[in-house]
């Protein structure tokens, strides 16, 4: 059965840099979490980053240029903590790939789980174009990532890759 994995602030868990969260009420989804077809992660806690934290951005550029080591994540404060959004990435692809996950619902504009848009690294909610560190690593192993305006989306694609494995 393939599997979805799931930004675990859009599942309503407070982990976001604040202590929010940003629950997604679709009763398709809560089907997909009850019986386990959806797995719940958090990049950044994954990472080792803790919750409060302080607000962090790509300077610059892309989650695909940060894994090429080409721009970093820096904190509001001035603290690199790229290695962090690197090693979360790393911790939800070997998720992925240990539950046969195939698709992603991610948070949108996050440094690590935009999948269109993320921060450019100003502070001042300047976006750039491009996917978030962990939407990057994961979308390069084929793993589809949505955001949480395609849940619907998401779904049907998850639906009929196990329609097709059925079938094998
Ligand atoms: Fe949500 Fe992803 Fe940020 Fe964690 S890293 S708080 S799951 S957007």
């Amino acid at each position: 059965m393939n599997k979805l994995l799931l930004s675990a602030c859009l599942a309503g868990q407070p982990v976001r840099y604040d202590g929010a969260s940003k629950p997604q009420y679709l009763e398709q989804l809560q089907v997909l979490i009850d019986s386990g077809q959806a797995v719940i992660l958090c990049p950044e806690l994954a990472g080792g980053m803790a919750v409060p934290r302080d607000a962090a951005e790509i300077q610059g550029g892309n989650g695909d240029q940060v894994l090429n080591g080409l721009t970093r994540v820096i904190t509001v404060n001035g603290e690199d903590v790229t290695g962090q959004f690197i090693s979360g990435a790393q911790k939800a692809l070997e998720l992925c790939q240990r539950e046969s996950i195939t698709v992603a619902v991610l948070t949108e504009k996050s440094p690590s789980c935009g999948s269109q848009q993320t921060y450019d690294g100003s502070f001042s909610r300047t976006l750039n174009d491009g996917h978030g560190v962990t939407a990057a690593l994961l979308s390069k192993y084929g793993i589809k990532v949505f955001n949480e305006s395609q849940i619907e989306q998401a779904i049907d694609c998850l639906n009929a890759e196990t329609d097709i494995n059925n079938e094998q």
